[in-house]
Parts: C-alpha cells; structure tokens; sequence
C-alpha cells in the first residue's frame, strides 16, 4: 500500500515528493501534463533565492532530477475520481486504482478564460495562453496582450523582444503586476498600453484579424488591428475532482500554512490551497509543509 500519492507535479509536488521519501514514506507522484506545471512557461526565474535567471525549464528539469535522484519517478497519469476520505483512501487513473494512506492534492491552476465570440475558434490560431510557446510565431507581427498582473507584463516584454508591436490591454488603470514590470514596459517603445478596455470579440478569417475593444468606462466601441492575442488574465484552481469532498473557498481548497484540508490525511499544496501569495517559493514550501504534515499523519 503506498504511503503517499501526489496529484500534481509542480513545484508544490515535487517538493511534497523530496520531502515525504527522505522523511521514509513510499511516493507515486501523478502529472497529467507536462512535469513542472505552470513555471515552465516562464522565460526566466528572477525572484527565486538563489537561482537568479534560471529558465523555468530548466528549473522543472532540477526537480524532476532530484525527485529521480531520491528514487521517485513521476509518472503521467490523469487522475479520474479521488475517493478522499476514511483511512484507506483510492486514486482513480485511465490504468489502475491506486490505494493509498494520505494525499497531496498539488493540481495547480489553470488558465482562466475570456469567454467573449471567437475565442475558442481562434485558439491555435491566433489566440494563445503562453507567450514563450508561440511567441516565436508572432516574429515581426502586431499583437495584443490582455490583463494587468505580473504573467501579462512578463509577456508583453517578452513579445516587444520579437514582435513589431505589442498592445497591453486591461480593464482598469491600476495594476497587479510589481512596479519593476510595470517600469519596463513603460519604457518599451512598441508596448502601448490600452487601458479601461476588454475584449469583447476577436475577429478573423482563416487567423485572428483584430479584436472588438468594449470600454469599462463608458467610451465607445474600439477596433484594433493585431495577429494575436495572448491571453493573460490569471488562473482558476484545478479542484473539480474534489468538489463536494472537503472544503472549498472561492474554488481554492481550504487549507492554513500546515497544508491540512478538512478530510484527515489529504493535504493541498502550492496554487490550489488558499493562501495569499501564489509564487514559485510559496508553493515549493507548500510541497515541503505537506510532504512533512503527512509523515507526522501516517506516524
Ligand atoms: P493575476 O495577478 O490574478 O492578474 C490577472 C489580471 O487579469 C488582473 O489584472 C485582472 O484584472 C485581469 N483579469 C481577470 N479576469 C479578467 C477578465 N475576465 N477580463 C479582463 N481582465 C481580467 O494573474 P497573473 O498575472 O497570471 O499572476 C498570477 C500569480 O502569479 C500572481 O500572484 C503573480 O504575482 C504571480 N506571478 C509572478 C511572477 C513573478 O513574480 N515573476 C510572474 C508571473 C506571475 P484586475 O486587476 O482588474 O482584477
């Protein structure tokens, strides 16, 4: 019987993972995706102690090393159904039903979506979620990035790199994103910033053409013309498996800093937990909090 199944391996994961097997416990750690969760999109990792610039493929590449160093080997599975509560708690993948003693629910965030006309049909062909992914195919265009946190200002400076033109849309006039961001794409010359504005329609043909500007603050209707448009406007937590199982708020699994949910022996780590600073480091001290309070549960 495994001691310790984690759903999710980011950051929060993998820490969860190094931290349980050193404390003893046998570990599956389970990733729908790709190993390193959302950091991977990220060109370079300014803010993480020690590690200055490190990409952050590189840096999902360290964990999957350590973690296999220590002998846990993540495996790509999707986790279909979680049974989370009583002592013996069962793990639902497309291969196997995997019984186990405690969890770790490190599942993340996804990127939230607009939901206005021609989203889903430009998407791949125009409309992306990842700057580094498909900024490369953007080389020389004009294009537009929508929202005002850290995520949309790191990529309209990564855009204005390779791109002759980046648009900065967001709904308001003040911003999430720090002040350095905010710094450096003011003083980009092709970053123009469209403020008190949202997307109301992307537009095309074959490829996105340009996209219908509403006003939040009662001004007429604005076109732009652009090729693409990065959508950057945060994320929602990955807890629909969970649902109905243990406490949720706002869609964020309801944990404090010892990572415990309300059913015993199931723990939330990294992004999906609710907490108030969603960083690198937060969610890999998560996975550290989590992969200890399981082995003082199981002890
Ligand atoms: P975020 O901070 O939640 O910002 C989302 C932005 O999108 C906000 O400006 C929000 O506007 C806007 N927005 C939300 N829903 C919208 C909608 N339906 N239509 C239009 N605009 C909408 O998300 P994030 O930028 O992805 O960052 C997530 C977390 O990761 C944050 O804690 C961030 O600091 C962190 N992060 C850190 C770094 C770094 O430190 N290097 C890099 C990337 C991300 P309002 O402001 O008006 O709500």
């Amino acid at each position: 019987m495994t001691d310790l199944v984690i759903i999710g391996a980011g950051p929060a994961g993998f820490s969860a993972a190094i931290y349980a097997v050193r404390a003893g416990l046998s570990v599956r750690l389970l990733e729908n995706s790709l190993f390193g969760g959302q950091i991977i999109n990220t060109p370079d990792v300014d803010n993480y102690p020690g590690l200055p610039g490190i990409s952050g493929a590189e840096f999902a590449m360290k964990l999957y090393e350590h973690a296999a160093k220590l002998g846990v080997e993540p495996e790509t599975a999707a986790v279909s159904k979680a049974e989370l509560s009583g002592d013996i708690k069962n793990i639902y993948t497309e291969k196997e039903i995997i019984p186990c003693r405690s969890i770790v629910i490190a599942t993340g965030a996804s990127h939230r979506k607009l939901g206005c006309p021609g989203e889903e049909e430009f998407t791949g062909k125009g409309v992306s979620y990842c700057a580094t992914c498909d900024g490369a195919f953007f080389k020389g265009k004009t294009v537009a990035v929508n929202g005002g946190g850290n995520t949309a200002l790191e990529d309209a400076l990564f855009l204005s790199n390779m791109c002759e033109k980046v648009y900065i849309i967001h709904r308001r006039e003040g911003f999430r994103a720090d002040n350095a961001n905010l710094e450096a794409a003011r003083a980009r010359d092709n970053i123009e910033f469209v403020l008190n504005r949202t997307v109301a329609e992307i537009k095309g043909g074959e490829k996105v053409e340009g996209l219908l500007l509403s006003s939040t603050t009662g001004q007429p209707d604005l076109e732009l013309v652009v090729d693409g448009l990065f959508v950057a406007i945060g994320f929602h937590p990955n807890t629909e498996l969970f649902e109905g199982q243990l406490e949720l708020e706002g869609g964020y699994i309801k944990a404090g800093e010892n990572c415990r949910t309300s059913v015993p022996g199931v723990f939330a780590a990294g992004d999906v937990r609710t907490k108030e600073v969603r960083q690198l480091i937060t969610a890999a001290a998560d996975g550290a909090v989590a992969g200890v309070e399981a082995g003082k549960y199981l002890a």
